[in-house]
């Protein structure tokens, strides 16, 4: 539908901007939001900033912050276990995007998302997900309409809003995929994890997997001044500004190599 829609009618500047300003609000929702201050807690910010990071997140199809965090963190518990949910030791397919058709048990469910039940913020987002998932679709329509009309709304909600959202999903699990199984192992080889540079263009940051295997917490995935990771970036940038605080850091004589 997205390139039968731009062979015959064609996308407008309006749609292709909207794209990248989505692909960035959405993508850093996921890996500042969900990953960074729910999942791992490596920061502190004002409530209306994690309102807003979650928001964000929620217009990347990837579930409730509480069911992804609860995911993720049963990943690094039990990385490539049977527990794991993306479990790279059953392949590549399983790992990218088969895992999201297997249903978690309940016990597991209870356990690993009790933690982040307790947030109001985190359970104020999962309540409201469906609203903030239609929200992330409705935007790009209503901006397309009010530029040109409904037909140009039906363009930016195709390529601002569905392919965006499929372009977003992908770069997250490549994390879980191609990130457990090609590149370099320099700070620990007790999981798959591995290092990605390339993987870290597209996803904000975090291709650098091995590194935060090693160290979860840490608010940083490339925790060198070179290493491609705007969402590290945009958290010192809310750290400068008041907005954000604790940001958690391995000091580089206790940042694990492998000998
Ligand atoms: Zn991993
Ligand atoms: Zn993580």
């Amino acid at each position: 539908m997205v390139p039968v829609f731009g062979y015959y009618v064609g996308y407008t500047w309006v749609d292709w901007a909207l794209l990248v300003v989505l692909y960035f609000a959405s993508g850093l929702g996921i890996t500042v939001g969900y990953h960074r201050l729910v999942a791992h807690r490596s920061f502190e910010c004002r409530p209306w900033v994690k309102v807003a990071l979650l928001i964000a997140g929620g217009w990347a199809l990837e579930n409730s912050a509480c069911k992804w965090a609860a995911d993720h963190v049963r990943h690094h518990v039990r990385c490539d276990e049977e527990e794991d949910p993306y479990n790279a030791t059953r392949g590549f397919w399983h790992s990218h995007v088969l895992w999201i058709f297997y249903k978690t048990p309940p016990d597991l469910r209870e356990k690993y998302e009790a933690p982040f039940r307790k947030d109001p913020v985190t359970m104020w987002q999962h309540r409201n997900y469906a609203l903030i998932l239609l929200s992330g679709l409705a935007l790009p329509f209503a901006v397309g309409a009010t530029y040109g009309g409904w037909k140009s709304g039906l363009g930016c909600f195709l390529l601002a809003g569905v392919a965006r959202m499929f372009m977003v999903l992908n770069s997250t699990f490549c994390i879980n995929s191609v990130c457990h199984l090609w590149g370099e192992q320099p700070h620990t080889s007790t999981d798959s994890s591995r290092d990605n540079w390339l993987v870290s263009l597209v996803t904000l940051g975090e291709g650098y997997h091995n590194y935060h295997h090693a160290h979860q917490r840490d608010y940083r995935n490339g925790p060198r001044w070179y290493n491609f990771d705007p969402s590290k970036w945009f958290i010192f940038g809310l750290s400068l500004t008041g907005l954000a605080w604790n940001l958690c850091r391995i000091e580089p004589e206790r940042i694990r190599y492998q000998a």
